[in-house]
């Protein structure tokens, strides 16, 4: 099987084993090859969804609005290789060191904002964006879901990472993640789902298209 990447993610070999990279400034210690930074699966759903070969049909360049950005780690890589890239984040301290990453990626834009008042970022994201990424980890993470869709195009993507125990830790992440299914299909034909557990404990990858 090829392997489906955007173009400016590639696998690179740091310290002899291979690695996703994408090229710009280091975040989070992350290690470097001249201008290539290798990108932490386990510090990151999304690339936890691009290591499990998940369809995720980025090929570069997209409009991409980020729910849950906090201090950067995954944007930063969305934002080496994306286009405009809409990074929202509520609290005020993982935000500081957004703004830091963003220093050295003029396409990154921070929004200290709640990603459940999308009204309240409506004039400063533009509509029509090609994909939604979301990993808010908090209750209510299909609603986020829902409520965001007004941003993406018809024929956009939501790259959504949910986390079963910020819905409820008494219940079984399977029964979880059917609610959450559930709740999306008002809005979204879900396209897949993998368990992200090689990365991630009790995480649920989706890649879903607005209906
Ligand atoms: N996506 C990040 C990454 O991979 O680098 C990690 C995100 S962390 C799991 C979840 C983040 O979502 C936290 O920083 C939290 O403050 C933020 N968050 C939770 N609810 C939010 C909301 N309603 N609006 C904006 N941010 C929110």
């Amino acid at each position: 099987m090829s392997e489906q990447l955007p173009d400016g993610v590639e696998r690179r070999a740091f310290d002899g084993s291979e690695r996703l990279a994408t090229r710009g400034e280091p975040v989070y210690g992350e290690p470097t090859e001249g201008e290539w930074r290798a990108w932490n699966p386990n510090r990151s759903k999304l690339g936890a969804m691009l290591e499990l070969g998940m369809d995720t049909s980025l090929d570069g360049g997209e409009t991409v609005l980020y729910l849950g950005a906090a201090s950067g780690t995954t944007v930063s890589h969305v934002a080496d290789f994306a286009g405009p890239t809409y990074a929202v984040e509520f609290a005020a301290r993982p935000a500081r060191d957004l703004l830091e990453a963003a220093e050295s990626r003029p396409r990154l834009f921070p929004l200290l904002k709640d990603a459940r008042k999308p009204e309240t970022y409506a004039h400063v994201v533009e509509s029509d964006v090609d994909v939604l990424v979301q990993d808010v980890a908090t209750r209510g993470q299909a609603r986020v879901a829902l409520e965001n869709r007004r941003f993406l195009a018809d024929g956009g993507q939501l790259l959504l990472a949910v986390k079963a125990r910020s819905e409820d830790v008494t219940r079984d992440p399977d029964d979880v993640f059917a609610d959450v299914r559930e709740e999306l299909e008002e809005g979204y034909e879900i396209v897949e789902t993998e368990r992200l557990e090689d990365y991630h404990t009790d995480h649920l990858g989706v890649v879903a298209r607005p209906r």
